[in-house]
């Protein structure tokens, strides 16, 4: 069930040499694996199918219309934070009534978008929120859907870049304030008060997290409950973990079982927002090297794809194994893995120990969420094209951008 695997040391994307998609292709290209996102989703639908649920794919983690096609001739549900995701997810044939809607700025136009469409649930994340989405609806004449964000201040024990549910952070409404902001939100007409959801952070490796979450969580629900507001979904947020060095995945039937052990008797269907889990492992990263060159002690190889292909290393220091995409005869030697951006957090990998020589194709691995999607123009590079593996056949579904177009919308002085 490896999507990507090597035969006779050759790496392949499922039955595709990764050496002949870079041929074909061009570098720097992102490559996606559809069994890959489709079996990572599958877990999911499976460990979660004897309880009610709706699965919501983070958008944010890979948005390619592709990708949501593939998730949505599943059934998956998807979770937006903006009014563009919100008309991809529509573009790639995701059903409005399965997309909820986070983010702590939804602005007057977003709001009044999922409203026109009918989506399933606003995730509010302010009071002040909740009151312009409730002007936004009475004016509309339309009730709409919420649930609240809680922010339950556990750690996560992840990088605080992508740690979401500590106190001090600006995401969600703590413990204390959510109660008022239910009664509130209760009393409101045009508010219909469905559910309560969190996120806790990202890439979670251990279950401990969501279980001191869960425990909160559910206490407030129950609490609510006794005050005449019964709530009808909860939203557990995304956050499971993947292998980018030596990191267990995190295991989902043991994290399903967390959360329907959690619900117990009570009548809660639960939504998931996986982001990381179903794209991640699901894509790489090919580029060629450029040049190999010495400085001092250390050896660069000098890449094609760029920190504006693939950010993570840059931003928050992540490690992503590279590894070349034939087996080579070059002598093994340690090198920083750099692209050409004028910058010296421009480099993919640090002393990785790799017999590799000028002209070959390197992988960077798990590059399928948060790597595309995080790209920029920076230098006036274009960005690479994505190429996803279906079956024996590989479609391109984003043409590398031409340079020219990059500049289009600008103008000279008159
Ligand atoms: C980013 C995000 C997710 C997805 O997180 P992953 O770590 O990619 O699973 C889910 N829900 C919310 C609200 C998010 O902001």
């Amino acid at each position: 069930m490896e999507h990507f695997n090597r035969r006779n040391g050759t790496l392949f994307a499922q039955s595709y040499a990764c050496s002949r998609l870079a041929e074909d292709f061009g570098t720097p290209l992102f490559v996606y694996s559809r069994e890959a996102l489709e079996s990572a989703w599958q877990s999911f639908a499976d460990a979660l199918e004897k309880h009610p649920h709706l699965i919501c794919y983070a958008v944010k983690a890979n948005s390619n219309l592709a990708v949501l096609d593939v998730l949505a001739r599943l059934g998956s549900g998807f979770d937006i934070v903006s009014g563009g995701e919100l008309k991809r997810v529509l573009a790639a044939g995701g059903e409005p009534e399965k997309i909820v809607f986070s983010g702590v700025g939804k602005s007057r136009a977003e709001l009044t978008e999922a409203l026109e469409v009918g989506i399933r649930c606003f995730n509010i994340e302010s009071e002040a929120e909740l009151d312009r989405l409730a002007e936004i609806a009475e004016a509309m004449g339309v009730v709409a859907p919420i649930s609240i964000r809680v922010n339950p201040d556990v750690d996560a024990q992840t990088h605080p870049y992508i740690s979401t549910g500590l106190k001090e952070n600006k995401f969600g409404i703590s413990m204390e304030d959510a109660p008022a902001v239910y009664k509130k939100a209760d009393g409101l007409d045009a508010i219909d008060v469905q559910g309560m959801d969190c996120h806790i952070g990202s890439q979670l490796t251990s279950i401990n997290p969501y279980k001191d979450a869960l425990q909160r969580l559910i206490s407030l629900v129950d609490a609510l409950a006794k005050e005449g507001i019964e709530l009808s979904h909860l939203d557990v947020g995304g956050g499971q973990g993947i292998c980018y060095e030596d990191e267990t995945p995190l295991d989902i039937a043991e994290w399903a079982k967390c959360v329907i052990d959690a619900i117990g008797e009570r009548k809660l269907e639960i939504i998931v927002e996986p982001g990381r889990y179903i794209a991640g492992p699901a894509g790489v990263l090919l580029t060629r090297v450029e040049y190999i060159k010495r400085n001092g002690d250390k050896n660069f190889a000098v890449v094609d794809a760029a920190m504006n292909d693939l950010i993570r290393p840059a931003l928050y220091s992540a490690w992503q194994s590279i590894e070349p995409v034939e087996p080579g005869n070059a002598p093994e030697q340690e090198y920083d893995v750099v692209g050409p951006i004028c910058e010296s957090s421009d480099f993919l990998g640090k002393n990785r120990t790799l017999a590799i020589e000028q002209g070959d194709v390197l992988a960077v691995m798990s590059a399928g969420a948060y790597s595309f999607v995080m790209s920029s123009n920076y230098n006036t590079r274009a960005r690479a094209a994505e190429v996803m593996v279906s079956g024996d056949d590989a479609y391109i579904v984003r043409e590398r951008e031409d340079v020219e177009s990059l500049f289009a919308s600008e103008s000279l002085l008159p």
